[in-house]
């Protein structure tokens, strides 16, 4: 039987409209997007749903914010996208041939790679950190400017702390300084709680370790239609690989941590090289963070397949693959504080020696109000529809990033240091056992 097509014509309308999201949902993130009002973790959505069909460029408030420019009249001291890129080209002619910048295009995404290596030096240690994946943490790639400013001598790595002329002996360096730059842009116009990359993918969860489909589009945590979908990951991808990093390093904000894979499994620990990557963090916690260290995890049921922490430790057997949490705001970092030297001091120190991850059901509700990226957990339902409801872009802001020059300074003082310390530790570590570079 042949039908009209005019009936036919119906037919496909009548299904695109039952497949499509209903009115009230479209609605709804009209409203999320232009009131930048997204949760504060797990299942926080941002407006990439209207995003990928175009409708958020039609919002008057983005383009108020694109006008406004609001984090530079805000924020002053920030880089943006633009500036972090002429800073970077500022300070490699200034290393005067130990640095170097390069531009990688691909599909409409232009990211600029630093190489700094000294040129007389043997470096064992080739340092590969990746800054802002996650767009709206902006002090990820603030924190890497600064990092460039000390390896290319302009601002000191502070008292007690190693010389970039120091590090630059063990180690070598290569810098994605802006991650996510497309969505980077967006966020400075306003949109603080912005994570992903313009298709709404997100970065962190598109790399192809037990990368899994999700059944929910709209959140935040989408992995993308496959693993490297995205040209983002692409060009990371094409990077590690070309450059085979001793030490990988993914660097986050929203809460502190330091972590080591694996990030995706719930019953084992990662085997290879476990002990020697615990002892980096345990020694750069004293000094640089005070907060929960160790390997990333996961509860029973909770899902962190697809990081670029365990895609790099497993596919390029880096001896070294860590994720770092920089930042949080001053209130819930010193409620942050306590709890975790309450639980190190409540049994946590013997668990973790022991080989335990942090998803264990002993520091489950403390990553339950410390959302980390890393460690992923149920959240309490309750609590956090409220706050999802209630976040707007200001507090996304205060939750990623610091809000005064003063903190700012100290954040990105102390996490360039916390870098070059990881760096000689790492090729102290490497120069002993050579058999690790095998
Ligand atoms: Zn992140």
């Amino acid at each position: 039987m042949f039908l009209s097509s005019s009936l036919l014509s119906l037919l496909v309308l009548g299904a695109l409209l039952a497949t499509a999201a209903p009115a009230a949902a479209i609605k709804q993130r009209h409203d999320a997007l232009s009131q930048d009002a997204t949760g504060s973790s797990g299942g926080r959505r941002t407006g990439s749903f209207l995003q990928q069909r175009g409708e958020a460029k039609t919002l008057p408030s983005l383009e108020a914010d694109v006008r406004s420019g609001r984090l530079k009249a805000t924020f002053p001291w920030y880089h943006t996208g633009e500036e972090i890129r002429s800073e970077a080209k500022r300070l490699v002619e200034k290393c005067s041939g130990t640095a170097s910048l390069r531009t990688i295009k691909k599909h409409g995404v232009s990211i600029d790679v630093v190489t700094v290596k000294r040129q007389e030096a043997k470096p064992t240690n080739r340092v590969f950190i990746l800054f802002g994946e996650h767009s709206r943490e902006l002090i990820s790639p603030e924190s890497g400017i600064h990092l460039l400013k000390v390896l290319c001598g302009e601002a000191s790595s502070g008292k007690d702390s190693i010389t970039a002329a120091q590090a630059l002996e063990g180690s070598e360096f290569q810098l994605v300084l802006n991650g996510n730059p497309r969505s980077r842009k967006k966020v400075e116009f306003g949109q603080y709680c912005l994570r992903e990359n313009p298709d709404g993918v997100d970065l962190n969860r598109n790399w192809d370790e037990r990368w899994k489909a999700s059944r929910d589009p709209f959140s935040e945590q989408n992995p993308g239609p496959r693993p490297f979908s995205e040209p983002e990951t692409q060009i990371f991808k094409e990077l590690v690989m070309e450059y085979q990093p001793t030490t990988f390093l993914t660097v986050h904000s929203g809460t502190r941590g330091m972590y080591m894979p694996w990030a995706f499994d719930t019953q084992h620990l990662a085997s290879r090289n476990q002990p020697a990557m615990m002892k980096i963090l345990r020694e750069l916690d004293s000094k640089h963070c005070q907060c929960p260290f160790g390997a990333a995890g996961k509860e029973v049921g909770y899902a962190c397949p697809g990081t670029c922490l365990d895609w790099v430790y497993d596919q390029l057997k880096a001896p070294y693959s860590f994720a770092f949490e920089i930042y949080t705001s001053p209130s819930s970092d010193d409620e942050l504080r306590d709890r975790w030297e309450e639980k190190v001091h409540s049994g946590g120190a013997s668990l973790l020696e022991a080989g335990s991850h942090l998803g264990h059901p002993h520091f489950l509700d403390l990553f339950q109000d410390h959302a980390s990226d890393f460690v992923q957990v149920a959240e309490r339902p309750q609590e956090s529809d409220e706050r999802k409801a209630d976040m707007g872009a200001m507090e996304c802001f205060t939750m990623f990033n610091p809000d005064t020059k003063e903190r700012y300074d100290a954040t990105v003082q102390n996490w360039a240091a916390a870098y070059l310390e990881m760096s000689r530790l790492v090729s102290q570590e490497l120069r002993h056992n050579s058999t690790m570079l095998a």
